[in-house]
């Protein structure tokens, strides 16, 4: 699971991104899929439905890998002042 504010029950004044600073609900699929910011540092985030829906074992892996590395980049990120 990410880390999202979405999927956290947390102590949050408002769900918005904090990887993009944008108005948008920080939900699990925004990161992986439309986090402008996000897909700026991964460069490699392919369509969220298609990576979990074809069943394909080089898709999921890549998109463990891609979800790895997102997590890495938001808990680095996110703990910064
Ligand atoms: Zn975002």
């Amino acid at each position: 699971m990410m880390p999202t504010k979405t999927n956290m029950q947390g102590n949050f004044t408002d769900k918005n991104c904090r990887m993009c600073k944008k108005p948008i609900e920080e939900t699990q699929q925004h990161i992986l899929q439309e986090c402008e910011e996000i897909s700026r540092i991964t460069n490699q985030v392919e369509n969220y439905s298609d990576i979990f829906q074809d069943g394909n074992v080089d898709s999921l892996r890549q998109a463990a890998n891609i979800i790895i590395k997102i997590r890495e980049v938001m808990e680095t990120r996110l703990q910064q002042p």
